[in-house]
């Protein structure tokens, strides 16, 4: 049965699995020519992302609203803000009323870079993602909680010294090389620029119909991200050249990693506001966490995605 297959209702919230249920009966019990009315004429029904800021060495109350705002442009996502105590070292009762509801969510986005959060909100991210939920990780958040080790498993790589873990990078036959812990560099970036970014799994259904290489608007390039880079499914690179002070490696832009039932989608690239205003970055975050939610991806790619040659941002006052 090709359409039951689709809900797999561990994935979704309860509340949502009852309106799954009346529409999957609907399809398992209405004709072929019906099925196909049914699936047109069913609404999708948006999907409920939650995004965790509140914490981050880069302007989150800059980033957060450009986020919330494309991804809501697409008309796919509603998307709730849970915000940490933005202040360092603030008191428990504070960390007591951030309670971010996961069991609402369909898939968390953070873009959050503090202090740990609280052993409750780990084991509940733990078991959201375990039990089939999507994360999706932007830039700094990668440098977040290198003490979680059910995190790092997640992210499979972060930004963390040499000597925390292994390093992977892709050679110019797009294999992977892993690099051991305490050899070559560690996680790092040279001058934001503009740089290139290419598709190495040009299948999946995220980066079908995205350009084989782009140009990615002003950004930082990470390099020598390092952890136990385990289950790594390598998206996007970008070279990461020496004249920009990088490794003269293709270092990892876009991967995603198994986690339980769930899929965990990072993406490194967005240092700021402007570099969000990509419209490649902005494609591939919003795909991916519909992607991430559901495994599926309907989100078409924008007619203005960036060429080989040319950057494109969803800014009329920047600069190109
Ligand atoms: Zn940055």
């Amino acid at each position: 049965m090709k359409h039951a297959a689709r809900f797999r209702l561990p994935v979704f919230p309860m509340r949502l699995a009852a309106s799954c249920l009346a529409v999957a009966a609907c399809f398992l019990t209405a004709g072929t020519q019906h099925q196909a009315a049914a699936a047109d004429a069913a609404p999708t029904k948006k999907l409920q992302l939650l995004l965790i800021d509140g914490q981050n060495n880069h302007d989150w109350r800059k980033t957060t609203p450009v986020l919330k705002s494309f991804l809501e442009q697409t008309g796919r996502f509603e998307v709730t803000v849970a915000t940490t105590p933005t202040a360092k070292n603030a008191p428990e009762a504070e960390w007591d009323s951030f309670q971010p509801d996961f069991s609402a969510a369909d898939v968390v986005l953070s873009n959050y870079n503090g202090e740990l959060w609280p052993e409750r909100v780990q084991k509940g991210l733990e078991k959201f993602v375990a039990d089939g939920g999507g994360l999706v990780i932007v830039h700094a958040a990668n440098n977040a909680f290198p003490q979680w080790p059910e995190f790092n498993e997640m992210i499979g790589l972060g930004w963390r010294g040499n000597s925390f873990g292994d390093r992977v990078t892709l050679d110019d036959n797009g294999e992977q090389v892993r690099t051991p812990k305490g050899e070559g560099p560690g996680a790092g970036h040279g001058p934001q620029h503009a740089f290139s970014v290419i598709i190495r799994d040009r299948r999946h259904p995220v980066m079908q119909g995205i350009p084989a290489e782009w140009m990615h608007f002003r950004d930082e390039l990470y390099h020598g991200q390092r952890g136990p880079g385990q289950n790594m499914h390598v998206l996007a690179t970008a070279y990461s050249s020496p004249e920009q002070r990088g490794t003269g490696a293709h270092e990892p832009m876009v991967w995603w990693i198994p986690f339980g039932k769930g899929r965990v989608f990072t993406n490194v690239m967005g240092h700021a506001d402007y570099s969000m205003k990509c419209v490649g970055f902005q494609t591939i975050v919003a795909r991916g966490s519909e992607w991430a939610a559901t495994g599926k991806v309907t989100l078409p790619v924008p007619e203005n995605f960036p060429t080989a040659e040319k950057t494109s941002v969803n800014d009329p006052n920047a600069e190109n």
